[in-house]
């Protein structure tokens, strides 16, 4: 098989799906599934809908139309706010999409309106996060402007948290959030769908206890792709947290003695770290480099230590002294580094149904022509 491959177990995005899915709806929480993180990738997208999401979510409309060109009729949400430039694709492919301009929203609506269909609109608030949000003194005005608009239907209103700053929120935040979702109901009838509390930050603070509010959503994909929570970096109980595996190949092995005196010019612990391990370890280089993931978000078994990676080599010390050229070496990846890899063109996606190893579907999603079905 080919490397570097990213092996995905379909079933283990199900089961976390449903095990999500299914604690949330205890607190009256539905599951927007996102799918930016694979690149839209329809595998993972149905296996997040077989396992009971209600809605899928991407921040890119190419995302979207890749899911859409797979059959993917669900509703699919943009999460984005959509730029001025793709508003007909996005009136074309999403039934809804956050905002937080006026001006866009205004762009929607005339293109809904032209097109006879109504498109729903979430207002994303600032709620601290400090990326995208209307602020909260303008969500009064905002939103009596999109309930005149043709074409527009106020959906509902949507917080972030924890994307830019790295902070959960708390019950007094949430509390806050739903008093917004009641003053803004009394703008716009007939109420308010959606009141979506956020991502996988928020998971803390929904499965917690306490009241639940008006939150009656939350956008997930840490925690139905890895299992784990992003702000501690915990596995989040009963979840499985490999359903990724990035499969790498050795390209060279070799016991590196230093053959000039080097100078240090650098004396970081970077350059420390190259320099004392070329003295003279079992070095091993891996065909993958920083153009294919985030080499830093990359977790090795345990005889296999991280030295160094430039654009196409990383450089691991081995020792046991076991591997050989050929050989692959399994990493498990944080969720910068999967979404890289993901992205990367030449990291192959392989999907396991079930866990069965025959049944595995080949596919390249930047050049579809390269794909390959096996055992299918
Ligand atoms: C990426 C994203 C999410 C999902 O975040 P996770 O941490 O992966 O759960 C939710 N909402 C918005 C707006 C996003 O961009």
């Amino acid at each position: 098989m080919t490397a570097p491959r990213i092996e995905i177990d379909l079933s283990k995005i199900r089961q976390n799906t449903r095990v999500l899915v299914d604690q949330l709806a205890c607190y009256g929480i539905s599951v927007a599934a996102v799918t930016k993180a694979v690149c839209g990738d329809p595998a993972v997208a149905k296996a997040m809908l077989e396992g009971g999401a209600s809605v899928l979510a991407d921040a890119r409309i190419v995302n979207v139309v890749r899911m859409r060109d797979a059959g993917i009729m669900c509703p699919i949400v943009m999460i984005r706010s959509p730029m001025l430039s793709e508003l007909g694709q996005v009136v074309q492919n999403c039934g809804t999409s956050y905002n937080t301009e006026i001006d866009v929203i205004a762009g929607l609506s005339a293109i809904s309106h032209r097109g006879g269909k109504a498109h729903n609109v979430i207002l994303m608030v600032e709620m601290g996060d400090m990326r995208d949000g209307i602020m909260p003194d303008d969500l009064g005005r905002i939103s009596s402007l999109v309930a005149g608009m043709p074409g527009v239907a106020l959906k509902g209103i949507g917080a972030n948290f924890a994307c830019l700053g790295n902070v959960s929120p708390d019950a007094e935040a949430m509390a806050f959030f739903s008093q917004l979702a009641a003053e803004i109901e009394s703008v716009c009838s007939p109420g308010l769908e959606t009141v979506s509390g956020g991502s996988s930050a928020s998971l803390p603070w929904a499965l917690g206890a306490g009241a639940k509010g008006r939150i009656n959503e939350l956008r997930l994909g840490e925690a139905i792709l890895l299992g784990k929570e992003p702000v501690s970096g915990e596995p989040i109980e009963g979840l499985q947290t490999d359903a990724f595996t990035l499969v790498v190949e050795v390209i060279e092995t070799k016991s590196k003695a230093n053959p000039v005196p080097l100078r240090l010019v650098d004396p970081t612990q970077a350059t420390l770290r190259v320099v004392q391990g070329s003295l003279c370890k079992k070095r091993v280089v891996i065909a993958l480099g920083m153009q294919d993931t985030d080499v830093c978000g990359l977790t090795f078994p345990p005889e296999v230590s991280y030295i160094g990676a430039t654009s196409d080599h990383t450089v691991l010390e081995d020792t046991e002294g076991a591997l050989r050229v050929g050989d692959e070496i399994r990493c498990q990846m944080t969720y910068g580094a999967l979404m890289r890899a993901m992205n990367a063109r030449d990291v192959e996606t392989v999907h396991l149904s079930g866990g069965d190893m025959k049944s595995v579907v080949l596919e390249k999603p930047i050049r579809p022509s390269m794909a390959l079905v096996h055992g299918l």
